[in-house]
């Protein structure tokens, strides 16, 4: 996948979703000056891209990957390195006789970005510093009290944790991007938070307002924690070697993303993926979206709980006590579990059918419930998927657990970075670099 393909951030044009809409203007024929620019920056991007998600790699193995000649590479790669974003050290142990290939490195302080995620089932706020080959250079979690959820109590905590963390980690002048992950609809384009309910925030322009309480010139990039999560696992966990994967992830809400041949599905204007509210049982009960029937109203955190006698509210410590009494074989435990299984597996049948993904990833609840609820949900995926999908797709747990969101909103800081190195380094860089085709 290269990093073209990826749902970017759209620019921030309140008549960009009318826009899209509108003929593309007929290409120009480029000049041999702008071919060879186009293709120069496309090479270092492509490059650029495979070292920050696989780290350290040889000559030989970036050839391989970019489809590159090592002619061209020598320059670009000296481009890069001259721009303080890769380094070429060590030699790559081949185990082969031969001519033996230094290994290009990324330089986890040559670009950093931030990840922030405003998470509602603990009321946290995180933000990690991410270094470029993504390496995580320092985290802050700060559990706040409940009704500390405002939008202006929750960006002058934010402010307080990024001023903090810059400083303890020396990263300030490296700063290339933010990224924010939060639970609710989120447009894309301008990070406006249309409704997150569980914070009860409606309308919220989050991206305006962070980008001016942080004071900073960087791009930032507001978007939907679960789509956020699925990103995560793409790139960094359960996922990385998949190209079409569904996550669905939850805890009171239910959320989901999908990868869609490398791509994350963003929709028109960032809101696809909202797997929870997938109308499932037409005789359910009322959803907090407006509808009823929904997959969350079927398999969210409230449904299991009172499934087992519990109160809807009681939360994630009675979820754990549960788990408890079902390793036990509690009676009333395994039954709620079994049928919310079941539900589990009605939900993903339809999500298989659809997207024909080779990995489904649970996170959050479904994570933890996965070892006692796999039995019904396979059943009901057995009973209900096409064969020649159901064949092809494992299902997985996890591998990034709490952390996928802080995580998917760091990779996602990193992207403008990552499309056009050319385009942040001409920002940042005296133009006196040696270039390269
Ligand atoms: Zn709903």
């Amino acid at each position: 996948m290269t990093s073209s393909q990826f749902c970017r951030s759209l620019p921030k044009s309140p008549r960009w979703e009318a826009a899209q809409i509108l003929p593309l203007p007929a290409p120009q024929p480029l000049g041999p000056g702008q071919r060879s620019e186009t293709i120069r920056r496309a090479n270092l991007a492509a490059i650029v891209t495979e070292v920050h998600r696989h780290g350290a790699l040889s000559r030989s193995e970036i050839v391989t990957r970019t489809g590159l000649t090592r002619g061209t590479i020598r320059g670009l790669i000296g481009e890069l390195t001259h721009l303080g974003l890769v380094s070429e050290g060590s030699v790559a142990a081949l185990g082969t006789p031969g001519r033996p290939s230094s290994l290009v490195e990324p330089r986890r302080l040559g670009a950093v970005v931030l990840g922030i995620e405003i998470a509602v089932d603990s009321v946290a706020v995180a933000v990690a510093v991410v270094g470029f080959g993504g390496k995580v250079l320092g985290t802050v979690r700060l559990d706040r009290p409940r009704g500390r959820t405002s939008v202006d109590l929750t960006i002058s905590d934010l402010f307080e944790i990024v001023e903090g963390l810059l400083e303890r980690t020396g990263t300030r002048e490296a700063l290339v991007g933010i990224g924010v992950g939060v639970n609710g609809i989120v447009r894309r384009s301008d990070g406006m938070v249309h409704l997150a309910p569980n914070l009860d925030w409606r309308e919220v322009p989050l991206g305006e307002l962070l980008a001016e309480a942080l004071g900073s010139t960087v791009p930032l990039i507001v978007a939907n924690d679960a789509d956020l999560g699925a990103l995560a696992e793409h790139r960094r966990g359960a996922a990385v070697l998949a190209d079409n994967v569904v996550y669905l992830t939850g805890e009171v809400g239910v959320g989901g993303g999908v990868i869609v041949d490398g791509r994350p599905l963003c929709g028109v204007a960032g809101y696809a993926g909202e797997v929870g509210h997938m109308p499932v049982n037409p005789d359910g009960v009322a959803c907090h979206c407006g509808s009823f029937g929904c997959l969350e109203t079927e398999i969210g955190e409230g449904a299991l709980l009172v499934r087992a006698g519990h109160a809807a509210s009681d939360g994630r410590s009675a979820v754990d006590r549960l788990l408890v009494e079902a390793a036990v074989g509690v009676p009333a435990a395994l039954s709620a579990l079994e049928t919310t299984g079941r539900w589990l597996g009605v939900g993903l049948a339809t999500l298989i059918n659809v997207f024909n993904p080779e990995v489904v990833v649970l996170g959050g609840l479904f994570g933890r419930l996965y070892p006692f609820v796999a039995a019904s949900m396979e059943a009901e995926l057995d009973r209900r998927a096409l064969p020649p999908s159901r064949e092809r797709v494992r299902i997985v747990q996890s591998e990034l657990g709490g952390d996928a969101t802080l995580i998917g909103a760091a990779e996602l800081a990193f992207e403008p970075l990552l499309s056009d190195p050319i385009q942040w380094t001409q920002s940042r860089v005296a133009p006196s670099i040696p270039r390269a085709i």
